[in-house]
C-alpha cells in the first residue's frame, strides 16, 4: 500500500535502525509521510544491511549526517544512548525542527535530552506501545504500529504545532495517539510492561537454575504456560537493562504492590481458599477479554504479533 497524499515532512532522520527504527522507516515510506528518509546507526554492519533492505534514502554511521537538514529526528537506539546522541547532533539541528524518540521510559529521556536541545528546536518524546521480541533492521515491518497506541509526552510549554505534527505523524503510520505526562507514562508502563518483563526474566531464570528439574524437562514440558514467558524473556538484553536502570522508581513502586498481592495469593493457597482463587482468576480472565475486544490483541496462537514481512528473519 502506498499513499499519494501530501508529504507531512521533508527529511525524516532515524537514529538507530533496529526493530523500531526500521519499522518507522518502512511505514513512513509505504505511507508517503516524508520526502526522504536518512538513517544513522552506530554499527557499520547494520548500515550495510539497511542499504540492502532499501528502506532509507541515505545511511551513515554518523548521526550528524542524518540529522543535518532534517525536519524530524527520531532517536530509536536504546534509551541509554540518547544523551550522547543529542550532544553529537545538537549543532546540526535546524531551527524549527522536531526531535523525538521512541524510548520505553520517558522521564529519564526528558532529563537526558532537554538540557542539550538548542533553542528553536522542539522536543516531543514518544513511545509506540508496539513491538516484538526481535531486534535489528531485519525485524522491522511497516504494519508494526497499526492500531497500536503511541503515547506522546510533550514537556510543559511544548509548541502545540509540533505536538500536532507528531500526532499526525504517528496516525499516518498507523497508530492511535494518546498524550500524557512523562511521570504518568512511566507508572502506567511499569505495571503493563516493565514488571511483566521482570517476572518473565525471573521465572525463566529460576527454571534454568533448578536442580531438581533438568533443563531438558523444562524445554520438553514448556507448553504449560512457561513457553509464553520465554517469549518475553527472549527480549533484547541491552534495551531491557536500560529500561530498568531508567525507570527505577516506578518499577520498584509497582513491584512493592505486586509482592503484597503475591503474598495474599500465597496465603489463599496455604489456607485452601478456593473461592478467593476462583474470584481472582475470573477477574483476570475478564481483563484479557477486554484487551481482545479493544483490538489490542488477537486470540490467535501467535498473539497476532508477527506482521506479514516480519517472519523473514525470525
Ligand atoms: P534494536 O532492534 O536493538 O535496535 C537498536 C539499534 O540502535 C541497533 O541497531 C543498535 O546498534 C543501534 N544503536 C545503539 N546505540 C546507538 C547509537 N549511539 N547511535 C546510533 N545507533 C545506535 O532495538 P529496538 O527494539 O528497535 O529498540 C529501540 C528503542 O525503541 C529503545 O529505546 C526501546 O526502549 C524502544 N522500544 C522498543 C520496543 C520493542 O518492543 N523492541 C517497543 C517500543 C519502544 P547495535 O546493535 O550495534 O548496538
Amino acid at each position: 500500500m502506498s499513499d499519494s497524499s501530501p508529504k507531512l515532512i521533508g527529511r525524516l532522520a532515524i537514529i538507530g535502525a533496529g526493530l523500531i527504527g526500521s519499522s518507522i522507516a518502512w511505514a513512513a515510506r509505504q505511507r508517503g509521510v516524508a520526502e526522504d528518509i536518512a538513517v544513522a546507526d552506530a554499527s557499520l554492519s547494520v548500515c550495510d544491511r539497511v542499504l540492502e533492505l532499501g528502506f532509507a534514502d541515505t545511511v551513515s554511521t554518523d548521526p550528524r549526517q542524518a540529522a543535518a537538514e532534517a525536519d524530524l529526528v527520531i532517536f530509536c537506539a536504546p534509551v541509554g544512548a540518547n544523551a550522547s546522541i543529542i550532544q553529537a547532533i545538537a549543532p546540526q539541528l535546524k531551527a524549527g525542527s522536531i526531535v523525538s524518540d521512541v524510548g520505553s521510559v520517558k522521564s529519564a529521556v526528558v532529563s537526558a535530552v532537554l538540557p542539550h536541545l538548542p533553542p528553536g528546536v522542539h522536543f516531543i518524546p514518544a513511545h509506540p506501545v508496539a513491538g516484538t521480541e526481535f531486534s535489528g533492521p531485519d525485524a522491522g515491518f511497516a504494519e508494526l504500529f497499526d492500531n497500536r497506541w503511541c503515547i506522546l509526552t510533550p514537556p510543559e510549554g511544548a509548541d502545540p504545532a509540533a505536538v500536532s505534527l507528531m500526532q499526525d505523524f504517528w496516525s499516518r503510520i498507523g497508530s492511535r495517539v494518546e498524550i500524557m505526562s512523562p511521570g504518568h507514562h512511566d507508572l502506567v508502563l511499569a505495571i503493563t510492561s516493565h514488571v511483566p518483563h521482570l517476572i518473565a526474566y525471573n521465572i525463566v531464570g529460576t527454571a534454568a537454575d533448578l536442580e531438581a528439574v533438568t533443563q531438558t524437562e523444562v524445554i520438553k514440558f514448556s507448553a504449560g504456560g512457561f513457553r509464553d514467558f520465554t517469549r518475553i524473556a527472549a527480549s533484547d538484553p541491552t534495551m531491557w537493562r536500560d529500561i530498568f536502570l531508567n525507570n527505577k522508581e516506578a518499577v520498584l513502586e509497582m513491584l512493592g504492590r505486586f509482592n503484597e498481592d503475591l503474598a495474599a495469593l500465597q496465603r489463599m493457597i496455604r489456607w485452601g481458599d478456593g473461592d478467593g482463587l476462583f474470584e481472582l482468576f475470573t477477574r483476570t480472565r475478564a481483563i484479557r477479554r477486554g484487551i481482545i475486544e479493544q483490538g489490542q490483541e488477537t486470540p490467535a496462537a501467535d498473539f497476532g504479533r508477527r506482521g506479514p514481512s516480519s517472519s523473514k528473519t525470525q
